[in-house]
């Protein structure tokens, strides 16, 4: 992704090199404005939630790290001399990325990453988010196919957003919602830099089962956070 059309790249390098950043700001046709604490994206192990931590130990033989952002889960799993290669569509974050001593990333679309398997697929900090719409599972669950080894595992964390949608009673009200309710819109800003509207998908555990089924796969949940939040596995159905 070019630097001009990348605030989230920009706020990465920014911190990288003056230790703060503006505010990254996010926007959703449902949502008040909200914004993307940047130091959090540099977070060390110690400062992980529980979700992240058991994913980082969960991880193992050769692991590709999707989405990696500025490298926190990267540079995590090297100091655990654990083998790790880092993907992100974003040049500044991948630039940011090698600076910081990730040894093995890549400017890289997961979904046409081509060449060797990976005994683990790890996707942070609701990394599926990256597949935007439940119609896109298929294209995901044929790169899933392609790039994990046999015996291998795809760990994933999202969270269940029905809570957004409830009333001042506590009850929660999904109709009248037009496709599934964790398909949203965003648009990211960071200074004068602005962002292209991109679908990012939330998706609660029990559609991802579905759809991990229903795409030969099984889904287990290693772990359930504070805030209706999960940490799933997927590995192939025998
Ligand atoms: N995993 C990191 C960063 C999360 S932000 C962390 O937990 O801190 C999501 C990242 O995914 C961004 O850096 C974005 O550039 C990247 N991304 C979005 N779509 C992608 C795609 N199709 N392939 C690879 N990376 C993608």
């Amino acid at each position: 992704m070019q630097a001009d059309r990348d605030p989230m790249g920009r706020a990465i390098a920014d911190y990288h090199r003056d230790g703060k950043a503006a505010r990254l700001r996010v926007f959703s046709p449902m949502f008040d404005e909200d914004e993307i604490p940047v130091a959090k994206l540099f977070r060390t192990l110690d400062e992980m939630p529980d979700i992240e931590r058991e994913a980082l130990l969960t991880a193992a033989g050769a692991i590709l790290d999707v989405g990696a952002g500025a490298g926190c889960h990267a540079l995590a799993l090297q100091a655990m001399e654990k083998q790790v290669t880092a993907i992100d569509i974003s040049l500044l974050a991948v630039a940011t990325m090698r600076e910081r001593g990730v040894k093995d990333v890549r400017e890289q679309d997961f979904f046409t990453l081509d060449g060797p398997q990976f005994d683990t697929i790890l996707m942070l900090m609701n990394g599926i988010g990256i597949v935007g719409t439940l119609s896109r599972m298929d294209a995901f669950f044929m790169q899933v196919d392609r790039l994990l080894a046999p015996g291998g595992q795809l760990l994933c964390d999202s969270s269940d957003i029905c809570y957004v949608f409830e009333d001042e009673d506590g009850i929660i009200d999904l109709t009248g919602i037009d496709g599934y309710y964790g398909e949203l819109t965003y648009r990211m800003q960071y200074r004068d830099v602005k962002g292209e509207p991109f679908p990012w998908l939330f998706i609660d555990a029990e559609t991802l089962r579905e759809q991990a089924a229903a795409h030969g796969y099984h889904c287990d949940i290693l772990v359930r956070g504070p805030h209706y939040d999960y940490l799933a596995r997927l590995t192939r159905k025998r």
